[in-house]
């Protein structure tokens, strides 16, 4: 394939010694659960994102599960998600008992809008879940002050956003806790599954520190019905190799995407749009047509790759269908609109004038 849609390959390349020497420390150590490597990376990536407690978790859908759980969200409870985001992000919803309450975007940015959120509260309402979509920080300002009115928790949903910032604040740190993913494609990637939650919150750290390992803090006694969902220490190395290269890597995200915006200006295309005082990192650049599939025939001709984020709207997968949903027509629209093209740190301005001319040409 000529321009693969991402080549974690290469990507995980331009890291290789300090990935190998992190292993080397796991192995040499002899220790591989929740050591020096797990302590020092979640040390870091607090720091990193500005929050005093970062956790590191089995993935992304159990970091939100996780505080859904340690805020003693369940059975008879709402949390306002998204209609347009990956399935994590109602799962972890589901999963705890509690009922997940689309809430649509705002076309534009593809993020959830705060205008609608307040017709979606009820008695029972007891968090919003916003999800940086696509790498772009959501309008957190008004996300915070609606739930600050009706005195509901925020967890942001952080997965696709590592690095993205708010206001000058990064994501991780802009609601009351946050889930991060470090699923090999996410911006952090690890080479496996991984994930944490951060927060400011020290009585919810705690909470989530116990609940990962057994409801445990002293080896063999168990306060709570806790689970297993750890990060491993091999995981940590790796994601403490990458960490120091992840602004430079978003930073190459978005001149990619810079490069998108001009070059793909003018087409009948909808390209996408950057909330006032957001800065995106870009783990995905989605654009909308009406005639996306005459869009994926070239670009397969081509040999340049490319995905639908997501092709099958939450509400409408077999695993809600237990469900009566209202119409959400901004989810169903996108569904079919929405075309992901190939963008990743190692991209060259050739590269993405090659994807352009195959779409300007279609
Ligand atoms: C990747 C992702 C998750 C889940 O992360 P996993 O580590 O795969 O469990 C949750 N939410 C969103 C928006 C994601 O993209």
């Amino acid at each position: 394939m000529l321009i693969p849609f991402l080549d974690l390959k290469r990507l995980n390349a331009t890291y290789d010694d300090g990935i190998r020497a992190g292993i080397d420390r796991v192995l040499a150590s002899g220790w591989y659960i929740l050591g020096a490597e797990v302590d020092a990376f979640e040390r870091e990536f607090a720091a990193y994102c500005g929050v005093r407690h970062c956790i590191g978790v089995a993935d992304g859908l159990d970091a939100l599960a996780l505080i859904l759980r340690a805020m003693g969200i369940g059975p008879g409870d709402e949390v306002l998600v998204p209609s347009n985001t990956f399935i994590a992000t109602w799962l972890a919803v589901s999963s705890v008992g509690a009922q997940p309450v689309p809430v649509e975007p705002r076309p534009g940015t593809h993020n959830l809008d705060p205008d609608r959120l307040e017709a979606a509260i009820t008695p029972r309402t007891r968090a919003i879940m916003p999800v940086h979509l696509y790498g772009q920080p959501c309008e957190m300002d008004a996300i915070n002050a609606v739930a600050a009115r009706h005195g509901l928790r925020v967890i942001e949903d952080a997965a696709q956003a590592h690095g993205a910032r708010y206001q000058g604040r990064r994501a991780g740190g802009l609601g009351t806790a946050a889930g991060f993913s470090f699923y090999p494609g996410k911006n952090l990637g690890a080479l496996g599954d991984g994930g944490a939650v951060t927060t400011n919150d020290d009585e919810l750290a705690a909470r989530v520190r116990l609940l990962r390992n057994y409801g445990s803090t002293v080896k063999y006694k168990h306060e709570v019905k806790g689970v297993n969902s750890r990060l491993d220490e091999m995981q940590a190395a790796v994601l403490r190799a990458k960490l120091p290269g992840l602004d430079a890597d978003n930073v190459a995200r978005a001149q990619a995407a810079a490069w998108y915006g001009e070059a793909l200006a003018g087409l009948d295309l909808v390209l996408p749009e950057v909330a006032p005082g957001a800065e995106p990192v870009w783990h995905l650049y989605v654009v909308r047509s009406k005639r996306r599939e005459a869009l994926q025939a070239a670009l397969s001709a081509a040999g340049i790759g490319h995905l639908v984020h997501y092709p099958i709207a939450c509400h409408q997968q077999g695993a809600y269908a237990d469900t009566q949903w209202p119409a959400l027509p901004i989810a169903e629209q996108f569904q079919h609109e929405v075309l992901s093209l190939p963008i990743a740190p190692y991209l060259s301005r050739e590269d993405v004038q090659r994807v352009v001319d195959v779409i300007r040409s279609a």
